[in-house]
């Protein structure tokens, strides 16, 4: 029997999609202006309750808010050293430097104490940095009111990217509403996608409309080409923004589905010992956008690259959880506060397949795959398991979930 490779984290259409893209074709509005953009602008607004702006990338909304925050060639920005590289690059598209602080163990995003002690550190010489980077990891939120209140103390903007977390929340607020200004993916891979577009939000409106401003090559009202600032093509097309606004309806069904898909794993390794769940923080709501776990080699028999190989021989992708920032030879040099934990997070951590759309009879293909390689009998069917907090989906959640 040949199987399809099972993938990580695929993207998984409504159905609706297509209309609003048809629509953007019967209407001829294909480019960066048109009904698809305000719509899908308006009803993000209302799901995360904060003014937005419809963008070509995460990245882009993150080159953004940097440079809304003043950031300019020679400063420092403190920035989250276990994430994803496209949260730092934009550091260095201004002409600055990243310096990196560690996680924690119990949300594996910036570490509250650490941030504290970097900043006393850095006020006592006269050398804060310009502005702070908290990541909001695998669809968890960082513990964002300490964090909040330290960047408050000495007067530092805060911005979260919540590029993996849309959907999730904090304190009953969503994802990417915990900083000055948040920024949100679109990417093939998120749990929602546009194929490629990102979202900037923040209550302060008119640097959301600079934002939109900047992202349209900064182009002067009138006629004339008149510039005066330094502009982007950064815009988010109408045609991309028909496909966010089918795929935004599905949202909390979409987070329902990788929460399942998460717990089901985690009920498929109880009786295996030296593989453990990521975290899940009592202070929000998780969405497990990609499922992450934890291998003991010693205890589990393997490596997590061992496990890896296994799972690849068998046609599944998996992993490894990101690579601390102050690993890569892009970042060779910067600064940094603490580190040990991202990198045994690293050295241990792996991602397994996630997707929405993820079938039961693969689902159980690749628990059975990681119990074989733990040494113990298979399962015939996996236990899809509905957990705990799922009330916090209702909140601010309104329209949308009726719709499922
Ligand atoms: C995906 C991602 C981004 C970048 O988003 P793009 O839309 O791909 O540019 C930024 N930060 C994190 C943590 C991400 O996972």
């Amino acid at each position: 029997m040949t199987r399809h490779r099972i993938l990580l984290s695929v993207p998984h259409m409504a159905g609706s999609e297509i209309r609003y893209v048809q629509e953007a074709f019967a209407s001829n509005w294909l480019s960066t202006v048109g009904p698809n953009i305000s719509a899908f602008e308006a009803e993000f607004e209302a799901f995360v309750g904060l003014p937005a702006v419809a963008l070509s990338s995460g990245t882009a909304a993150i080159h953004l808010a940097l440079r809304l925050f003043g950031v300019q060639p020679g400063d420092e920005v403190f920035c989250q050293d276990l994430t994803f590289v496209a949260t730092a690059n934009p550091i260095r598209y201004l002409g600055a430097e990243p310096v990196f602080i560690d996680s924690d163990r119990k949300t594996w995003n910036m570490d509250p104490d650490l941030l504290a002690d970097a900043l006393r550190e850095r006020a006592s010489v006269n050398r804060l940095p310009r502005a702070v980077i908290v990541v909001d990891l695998f669809g968890q939120c960082a513990d964002h009111q300490p964090l909040q209140e330290i960047c408050r103390r000495y007067n530092i903007p805060l911005l979260e990217d919540a590029a993996e977390a849309l959907g999730g929340t904090y304190r009953g607020g969503s994802a990417g509403t915990w900083g000055d200004i948040g920024i949100f993916s679109f990417n093939g891979n998120k749990i929602i996608t546009t194929t490629g577009g990102g979202m900037l939000v923040s209550a302060n409106k008119d640097w959301v409309d600079k934002a939109r401003f900047w992202s349209t090559q900064a182009r002067c009202p009138g006629v004339a080409y008149d510039h005066a600032e330094l502009g982007y093509n950064y815009r988010m097309s109408n045609l991309l923004a028909g496909v966010g606004r089918g795929q935004l309806e599905v949202l909390p069904l979409r987070v329902k589905q990788r929460r399942a898909v998460a717990f089901a794993y985690r009920e498929a390794f109880h009786d295996i010992s030296g593989i453990s769940f990521m975290p899940q923080a009592d202070h929000g709501l998780h969405t497990n956008w990609l499922s992450c776990f934890l291998i003991d080699e010693r205890i589990f028999g393997h490596t997590r690259d061992e496990l890896i190989r296994i799972l690849d021989r068998a046609g599944i992708e998996s992993r490894p959880v990101w690579k601390p920032m102050h690993l890569q030879k892009l970042f060779q040099g910067c600064s940094r506060y603490g580190g040990a934990v991202g990198e045994s997070l690293f050295a241990e951590g792996i991602c397994l397949p996630s997707s929405s759309s993820l079938t039961p009879e693969a689902h159980t293909y690749v628990a059975n795959v990681i119990r074989e390689a733990a040494g113990v009998p298979k399962l015939s069917s996996l236990t899809m398991t509905t957990v705990g907090q799922e009330s916090h989906l209702e909140h601010r959640q309104y329209a949308l979930a009726k719709a499922l």
